[in-house]
């Protein structure tokens, strides 16, 4: 991978080589609930318990979250949990195929979600289980470089697409202060975000991120985990 000015924190998709190194996933992973996964606690269900883990970067977080699934879901209800991440960047998902401790369980696969065969590929794996929808979508800490790469219109579409193929939303929004600083970097770097001037969701992004789940999605926001070290509040839509 080549770095703008050789700075490893001046990136473009937030695909940081580093990130588990100073974004510690142990750390986020205690904060998330137990009782939240499941819809109805009492149905039982043969199915595969689908998640789809958005910007899965090198798969730390996708395999601390497979082992914690599988304690709160498919031991105690006989689930077996199946898990897709996705990643922009190549090397990222290369590493993460190398470290993954979780296969055929947990796999990655190299896709840019604002692409549209993405969402061929996304289907192709739903249907393999005959199914429509994940039963969890994740987006940790990936609205940012969706906003900051795709506009307003291209988070909203972000947002729409993985409501319609999830049936619990998990999101981890970045406040708008890592707006400035990302945006900080890059200028250090010599480059620049373009739209990042033409944002109208700004200051209160998060909030615009919840508003638009729910009024326009009809979300419900059902749970929202204590605030992660670096103050990013992680919320569950139904
Ligand atoms: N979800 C992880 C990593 C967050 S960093 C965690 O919270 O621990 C954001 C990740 O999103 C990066 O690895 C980046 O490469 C990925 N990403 C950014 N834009 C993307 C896109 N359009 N499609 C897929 N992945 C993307």
């Amino acid at each position: 991978m080549e770095y703008r000015n050789n700075d490893p924190g001046a990136v473009q998709y937030g695909n940081f080589i580093n990130y588990y190194e100073f974004n510690n996933a142990e750390q986020r992973l205690k904060l998330l609930p137990r009782d939240v996964w499941l819809e109805t606690e009492n149905i039982p269900s043969a199915e595969p318990y689908l998640v789809l883990d958005v910007g899965c970067n090198a798969g730390d977080l996708t395999q601390l979250f497979y082992k914690f699934l599988n304690e709160c879901v498919g031991v105690p209800r006989n689930r077996k949990i199946q898990i897709l991440g996705i990643d922009i960047d190549e090397d990222l998902v290369q590493r993460a195929q190398i470290g993954n401790e979780c296969a055929p369980n947990v796999s990655y696969t190299r896709l840019d979600i604002m692409d549209a065969t993405a969402f061929e590929e996304v289907n192709e794996y739903l249907r393999q289980y005959n199914r429509h929808s994940f039963d969890v979508v994740c987006c940790f800490s990936i609205t940012m470089w969706i906003h900051l790469n795709h506009s307003d219109h291209g988070l909203q579409q972000f947002l729409q697409k993985l409501s319609g193929i999830g049936d619990l939303l998990v999101v981890e929004p970045q406040p708008w202060k890592c707006y400035q600083t990302a945006v900080r970097r890059m200028k250090r770097a010599g480059d620049e975000f373009p739209l990042f001037s033409e944002l109208v969701w700004r200051s209160n992004v998060e909030e615009c991120v919840q508003k638009f789940l729910e009024k326009e999605l009809g979300r419900k926001k059902v749970f929202e985990c204590l605030p992660t070290r670096w103050q990013r509040r992680i919320c569950f839509y139904r």
